[in-house]
């Protein structure tokens, strides 16, 4: 592997008295996509708020572009503008124009003047297809298009990762599709890219390595074609054999 883009190393997560991450070691390497499948509540969003921490790990240590995040001296607002993160949920401002929730988070956190952040804006609006949205407001779009606006945000951030909990989990089937063809262009542009999906299909094709997490620990990290094709513990041939 070249340079592990993503480090992350004996990290443990406790809720209270519930230790919901028990001793993860993970490496991405740039370049790298990596999908992560499970249960629901085996750690996988957990684990991936860690990565940027939105949750702060009980102990271990995670690095990011060889910076290490848990370091109490680290600029984590720094860090942080190198991690783009899309979730299930879009989190658009409904009172502002697709325009104006691309540019706003540029303008503030990177303070981009207004002509820069705009074109920011609308070169990622075309990387995900929504050129014509520009001026729209996100009611007026459907599920699949607001999450490509919200990928868009994220990338227009200039993200050297990006990390994608469930990005298709609320949307209507058909509507998945569009979702997913970003983020399998993302892949193909050579993005680090760290994905929590049910989405096995894309899971299959798209990643270079799927890890299967179970009750907080990763049971099993391999191709695709090892992990889901040929899993070797009883936990993941179970769990894949109810998805289908
Ligand atoms: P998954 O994404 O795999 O479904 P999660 O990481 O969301 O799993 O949750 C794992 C466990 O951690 C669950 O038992 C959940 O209730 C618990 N948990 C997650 N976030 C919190 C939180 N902020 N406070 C307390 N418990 C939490
Ligand atoms: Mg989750």
């Amino acid at each position: 592997m070249n340079r592990p883009e993503i480090q992350v190393r004996g990290l443990h997560k406790s809720f209270g008295a519930n230790e919901v991450l028990k001793g993860i070691d993970l490496e991405i390497g740039r370049g790298e996509v990596v999908c992560v499948i499970g249960p629901s509540g085996s750690g996988k969003s957990t684990l991936l708020r860690c990565v940027n921490l939105l949750e702060e790990p009980t102990k271990g240590q995670v690095f990011v572009g060889g910076t290490e995040l848990t370091d109490p001296d680290v600029d984590i607002d720094a860090v942080r503008r190198r991690i783009g993160m899309v979730f299930q949920q879009f989190n658009l401002f409904p009172h502002l124009t697709v325009t104006e929730n691309l540019t706003l988070p540029q303008r503030r956190v990177l303070k981009r003047d207004k002509a820069q952040a705009a074109r920011v804006a609308a070169e990622n609006l075309e990387r995900v297809g929504l050129s014509e949205k520009a001026t729209a407001y996100p009611a007026s779009l459907s599920g699949g298009q607001q999450q490509r606006v919200a990928i868009a945000r994220s990338l227009s951030m200039g993200p050297e990762v990006m990390l994608f909990d469930e990005p298709t989990s609320a949307l209507d089937p058909e509507l998945v599709g569009d979702v997913l063809a970003v983020m399998r262009m993302l892949a193909n542009e050579g993005m680090t890219m760290m994905v929590v999906t049910h989405e096995m299909t894309f899971a299959r094709e798209v990643a270079d390595r799927v890890v299967f997490m179970d009750d907080g620990v990763i049971v099993e990290d391999g191709t695709p074609a090892q992990v889901i094709g040929s899993p070797r513990h009883e936990r993941t041939r179970h769990f894949l054999s109810r998805l289908l």
